[in-house]
């Protein structure tokens, strides 16, 4: 440290207020930082101005009441809501499931009714006596047979369609978006020749992993993309890993910078000062050597402390800050770049040692805890990412995934990605999504599991389709018109058709997908439904679904629901729809959840537009052949199917008997 800077630090821990005072200044910081540092483009640091700014900010935070950092999602009420709907036993749930089935078995007049879902609510009975209209018998047995007066469509004000983004994370937190993929972080010690201690890789074994990332399909990344896609959300390749070796070894000039030329990865080395003067028992890396690995794009440099303390936490402010500061004072003068990311000593944190580091400058600091590994975007912000050890390797990789292509416009579609699957679990609820590709219907002969409905057909996964008559067990009578690709048109029925004004309408083209209210006048015939092309493109497939869940990218209201039967009842419930990145994507929820909450979840997942399909005990996902959930699924007569973008369409009888099983 030089005399001015000793000069300039003594005046940062005046205003830090030194002892007692000194946490409660650093904690209020980062709310106030956040419009400070957030404008700043992250590459206008090559100079160190890390003091001046930190003393500036710290004034500004100074006036700022203090605020937690701990708990960066505040706990919302739908959280809470969705929260308590999944903890309601399943057993609660189930009985009227199984006594609606028993009863539209035995009486088809009460299974179209209900499978429909045309039972009038209560708070519209409340709306009809205010109209007069019907009487109170009427209206009884209309309720009990489900045949009420439909309720004109409601008038459709259409909302300006504008791409639906969650907003900018504020800084140091992680976007909305990013907090959705799996980008998994590997770090890793010495590289020797020969072991010594448990944590130590022989550059064979280092090499063995890159060969294993490569079969996998998967893209190593930098540290600023992996920064880029958590502050933005902004997509990563389809399965990234970041690969990241601490303290300066020997070993890591020596064996890892050639293979990461060979094999093209970019890393990032995490450096501390001390390790560098070479008087460790291990081997270090040189400052030239340093000097020409980070003149390498594949390579980036991250400050890992002056002495590497074991605990960061039990420093003094003092010696903080000389730790975190005077490191990447130190690099970037040496080196002559900028030092943007810090990592951790052994992981160990806590809000003031965080402080600290958002006090030097840094844009991101890597954790680690062999207790509590994970993907990046599951780190409780920027300043706080996980890892995973080189020895999980194999669980790191399993789940990785770059989150959601970018969003498109609401008209445009992307029909041409690979059919992938995600499980997510977001405010206690359990949900599997199946997305990409481009989506057809399939109208089965009789009824089938969904697995049984997609086998031979190409198909990657799919969900089951429409609400559909339980008259028998054999029946393939869907409630409503549906025109699909194996099957054809077949309308739907006269007497049912008026009860499904204004539920959506799905219609698909080679183009893109539409979601428009039904209309029994115009939409009975294949020349009505074609009618709705745009622009004159053949629509292939159309059916009637339940209910908007997400609509313009808003979760749908409770009022919107209207007279769907048992849409607020806690059920595994199963829909389709398109996400932002104009992607079709089926889902079902592993967990109970009612309608209005999962549209609220959808939303949070990226849906733009998103149907119910027939749900609770029908509801059932199929990837690569494999149900999805733990249950045996309610047999159905339809599927949504999610077929390659490259898949040849086999249309005509051979297509109906290639899809459904032998008797
Ligand atoms: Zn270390």
């Amino acid at each position: 440290m030089t005399a001015a800077h000793r000069k300039i630090f003594l005046v940062l821990l005046l205003f830090l207020g030194l002892g007692g005072t000194s946490a409660i200044a650093v904690s209020s910081f980062l709310k106030s930082s956040a419009s400070t540092v957030a404008g700043q483009p992250s590459t206008s640091q090559s100079k160190p101005d890390f003091m001046t700014k930190a003393i500036v900010d710290i004034k500004k935070a100074c006036k700022t009441p203090p605020t937690t950092v701990a708990n960066t999602a505040p706990e919302t009420a739908e959280g809470t809501a969705t929260l308590t709907s999944s903890t309601v036993p399943p057993q609660t749930v189930e009985t009227p499931t199984k006594s609606l089935v028993e009863a539209q078995e035995s009486n088809p007049c009460i299974s179209l009714s209900e499978s429909i879902g045309l039972t009038q609510t209560v708070a519209e009975e409340k709306v009809s006596e205010e109209k007069n209209e019907p009487s109170l018998p009427e209206k009884s047995l209309a309720t009990l047979m489900g045949f009420i007066k439909p309720s004109p469509p409601t008038p459709q004000v259409e909302e300006e369609p504008k791409i639906t983004l969650p907003p900018a994370a504020p800084f140091g937190q992680i976007h909305e978006q990013a907090k959705l993929a799996s980008v998994p972080i590997l770090m890793y010690h010495d590289i020797v020749a020969k072991k010594e201690v448990f944590f130590d890789v022989t550059p064979e074994e280092v090499e063995a992993h890159f060969k294993r990332i490569k079969e996998e399909g998967m893209t190593p990344i930098s540290p600023d993309a992996l920064l880029a896609h958590l502050r933005t959300g902004v997509p990563l390749p389809n399965k990234p890993v970041l690969l990241s070796f601490d303290d300066g070894y020997g070993g890591h000039y020596q064996y890892v910078y050639p293979l990461l030329k060979k094999y093209g990865y970019p890393a990032v080395f995490s450096i501390y000062l001390k390790k560098l003067e070479g008087k460790t028992k291990r081997t270090s890396v040189t400052w030239e050597q340093l000097k020409e690995m980070s003149a390498d794009p594949l390579v980036t440099i991250a400050s890992h402390t002056v002495t590497h303390p074991k605990d960061l936490r039990l420093l003094t402010d003092d010696e903080l800050g000389k730790e975190i500061i005077e490191t990447k004072h130190i690099l970037e003068e040496k080196l002559g770049i900028p030092i943007r990311y810090f990592t951790y000593p052994e992981g160990k944190f806590d809000a003031r040692v965080k402080q600290w580091a958002i006090a030097a400058g840094y844009h991101m600091a890597f954790s680690m805890n062999d207790l509590n590994e994970g993907y990046a975007g599951e780190s409780p912000d920027l300043f706080s990412i996980k890892r995973f050890g080189q020895s999980s390797i194999e669980k790191a990789i399993a789940k990785a995934w770059g989150g959601y292509p970018a969003p498109l416009p609401p008209d445009q579609f992307n029909l041409t990605t690979s059919v992938e699957k995600q499980e997510f679990t977001l405010d206690g609820t359990e949900i599997v999504l199946v997305s990409g590709g481009k989506p057809r219907t399939i109208h089965a002969d009789s009824r089938y599991q969904v697995q049984d409905i997609l086998k031979d057909t190409g198909a990657i996964g799919g969900v089951d389709g429409t609400f559909f008559s339980l008259k028998s067990l054999n029946s393939n009578i869907l409630i409503g018109p549906a025109l699909s690709s194996n099957r054809g048109f077949v309308p739907g029925n006269k007497g049912e058709n008026p009860k499904l004004a204004g539920r959506p309408l799905a219609l698909i083209t080679a183009k893109g997908v539409k979601y428009i209210p039904f209309n029994p006048e115009k939409h009975n015939t294949l020349e009505g439904i074609q009618k709705e092309s745009s622009d004159g493109t053949w629509i292939s497939d159309a059916f009637v679904g339940g209910a908007w869940l997400v609509k313009n990218g808003k979760a749908s209201t409770p009022e919107s629901f209207n007279d769907l039967y048992g849409f607020d009842a806690n059920r595994n419930r199963a829909f389709w729809g398109i996400n932002r990145a104009g992607q079709p994507v089926v889902g079902v929820t592993r967990t109970m959840i009612d309608s209005v909450n999962l549209g609220k979840m959808l939303q949070k997942l990226g849906y733009r537009d998103a149907i119910m399909v027939d749900s609770g005990a029908s509801a059932a996902v199929v990837y690569k052949g494999e149900s999805q959930v733990s249950y045996t699924p309610r047999p159905v007569p339809h599927a949504i199917a999610l077929y390659p973008a490259d898949h040849q369409e086999v249309s005509g009888p051979n297509f109906v008997q290639a899809s459904v099983p032998k008797k």
